[in-house]
């Protein structure tokens, strides 16, 4: 391709709303455009970089026996208020209503509408298992749409379901997917962990997540060089350090008056004590009414992992909190109260400062098992340094981009919405469903973050735009140009993807737009094929750069291009 004759719009400066590199570089190397907030063009490089990767994906899901489908954007409401998701799911959702007045939706995602063609087309053990896959637009009217194509409004994502008999149906579909992802993302060049994580919205027996290390990722990841267990901060075990010295424990409770400290670090100021020493107290509205959840004081307690002991919840508001203790927020603690009481493990131990359920008053002594009971559960963030869940080792938390996921979601949507089948027995029985998401606009920006330098992007070979980045240095002068036409015709011929810069631009700009847009190989007519008779070619990654004559490119570019696809993918050892 001819960039004289192509939309390849460069720029100098960063775009001044961007934070993530891949962001930033995105929109210099001419790849998408922002139309509003969340919502993005690509042109021509974006769009070749996402057929790149989604024709890897595409490969892939055929692999282990994917089946492509296309379903509609638009969505009948009817479908999403039989799963119930109509109201559970908020303004995430775009609603809109047709000419007749009739309810609809923009697809966030088709766990419904797979579940409706099932109910329809699945009848028999016989049509088991199935699994149907969609690469399509989904929309979602994200809270905070940012980092340019990591978290947009409207996106592609490829969807895979499997349908089966039973559970173990279900483990075997899941575990393929899990190994095709990973060979997804070891072609795509990423370096990633596979972590366990938690169904969310989606609900089901079990799912993991594929997070791209990335400082403008959103997630945290715990991660154990020792064991390899790696999990997401919401739900990940640890086993923080021990609290310092505990006092011993006096034989009974004191009161000591805390005027206006209500927080725990107000509190340890005060009483000049370690936060460890204390204990957080937070009553929270569950499905049965008010609970008091408590963590170490130096500790921070995770929403997920106290939903997952107690079910749903909300934090209480205060003339709630008022109601169930009968204090302000700032003095409330576990001892006498009688509420459900949830306490973090690390408190089975230890001797504490807590509230005292009382106004500006705190008890000094308190022992968890003796001056109250409680139900023990994990709740505690994992921290960097904590030891590991499994082995003990020192974790470590890293932000990641999430890519992709997959969840064991069971028979949540085929009981809802009727997609069953007959067994051998001639049984009915609920359709075991699984679902699978990958996101290919965050593996291109995932590679990006993972693979660029202070000049530019520098795209693994196999998802970059073009292979090979041929640049005439003087397109007037006639020699060079003649050259690199002859190039131009030979590197296609030879089936490359070649672009070509013929501009009439100052060299200086097309070597810096040719870093800045980072294909693999640079091949530079210049002016020593005028003196020598050679031209270069260079490797964006390393900088090596060898002269060669113009007949031998061709040669040389493949051998070139195949030496870095053998190579073993660099991939982190999780
Ligand atoms: P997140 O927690 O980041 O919001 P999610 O759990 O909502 O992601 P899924 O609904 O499971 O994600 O979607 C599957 C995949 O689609 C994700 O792994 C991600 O790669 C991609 N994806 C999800 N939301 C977006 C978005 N707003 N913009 C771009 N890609 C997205
Ligand atoms: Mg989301």
């Amino acid at each position: 391709m001819r960039w004289s004759k192509s939309l390849i719009p460069t720029l100098k400066e960063d775009p001044a709303d961007a934070e993530a590199i891949s962001h930033k570089l995105m929109v210099r190397a001419g790849l998408v455009r922002q139309l509003a907030a969340g919502i993005y063009v690509y042109l021509p490089l974006g769009q070749r970089v996402m057929d790149r990767i989604t024709a890897i994906i595409r490969e892939e899901m055929n692999a282990i026996g994917g089946q492509e489908i296309t379903m509609p954007v638009i969505h009948p409401a009817e479908l999403w208020q039989a799963s119930g998701r109509w109201g559970t799911i908020g303004d995430e959702m775009f609603r809109l209503k047709d000419r007749y007045q009739r309810d609809l939706c923009l697809g966030m995602t088709h766990e419904e509408v797979i579940a409706w063609i099932a109910a329809r087309e699945i009848h028999s053990y016989r049509d088991l298992p199935q699994l149907w896959y969609q690469i399509q637009t989904k929309e979602r009217d994200e809270a905070r749409p940012k980092s340019g194509v990591l978290r947009t409004r409207e996106f592609v994502m490829k969807d895979s379901y499997s349908l089966d008999r039973d559970m173990a149906g279900l483990d075997v579909q899941y575990e393929a997917h899990r190994q095709a992802y990973c060979r997804i993302f070891d072609r795509c060049g990423l370096r990633y962990a596979v972590v366990e994580s938690d169904p969310g919205m989606m609900g089901g027996a079990g799912s993991h997540e594929f997070m791209a290390a990335s400082p403008a990722g959103e997630d945290q990841v715990a991660l154990c060089g020792a064991c390899g267990y790696a999990a997401n901060v919401e739900l990940a075990a640890s086993r923080p350090r021990p609290g310092g010295a505990f006092p011993p424990p006096t034989a009974g409770l004191a009161e000591v008056p805390t005027p206006n400290a209500r927080t725990i670090a107000e509190v340890c100021a005060l009483l000049q004590i370690e936060p460890a020493l204390t204990i957080k107290s937070l009553v929270v509205m569950g499905g049965d009414g008010p609970v008091l959840a408590l963590v170490r004081g130096d500790q921070q307690l995770r929403e997920r992992k106290l939903e997952r002991a107690i079910g749903a919840f909300r934090p209480a508001h205060r003339d709630e909190v008022r109601e169930a203790t009968g204090v302000e927020p700032g003095s409330v603690g576990p001892v006498g109260l009688p509420i459900r009481i949830i306490a973090d493990e690390c408190l089975r131990t230890g001797c504490y400062v807590a509230g005292a359920n009382k106004p500006d008053t705190h008890l000094l002594g308190v022992v968890p098992g003796r001056d109250f009971q409680a139900e023990f559960a994990d709740l505690h963030e994992a921290n960097a340094g904590d030891g590991c869940g499994r082995c003990g080792a020192p974790l470590a938390v890293e932000r990641v981009i999430e890519v992709g996921n997959i969840f064991k979601l069971g028979t949540k949507y085929s009981v809802s919405l009727k997609a069953v089948y007959l067994d051998e027995q001639g049984q009915e029985r609920p359709i075991v469903m699984g679902s699978y998401g990958i996101g290919p606009a965050r593996i291109a920006a995932a590679a990006i973050e993972q693979n660029h330098d202070a000049h530019g992007i520098i795209w693994p070979e196999t998802i970059a735009p073009f292979q090979v980045h041929l640049l005439v240095v003087n397109a007037k002068e006639p020699k060079m140009a003649g050259v690199a036409e002859q190039l131009h015709v030979d590197l296609s011929g030879a089936g490359l993807d070649v672009l070509y810069d013929d501009r009439e631009e100052r060299p200086g700009v097309k070597f810096k737009d040719a870093d800045l847009l980072g294909l693999p190989l640079r091949v530079t007519v210049g002016s020593r094929v005028v003196k020598d008779g050679v031209v270069e070619i260079r490797r964006r990654r390393t900088g090596e750069e060898i002269a060669v004559s113009p007949g031998e490119v061709v040669g040389r570019v493949r051998g070139l291009l195949g030496q870095a696809a053998a190579r073993p993918v660099e991939r982190a050892e999780r």
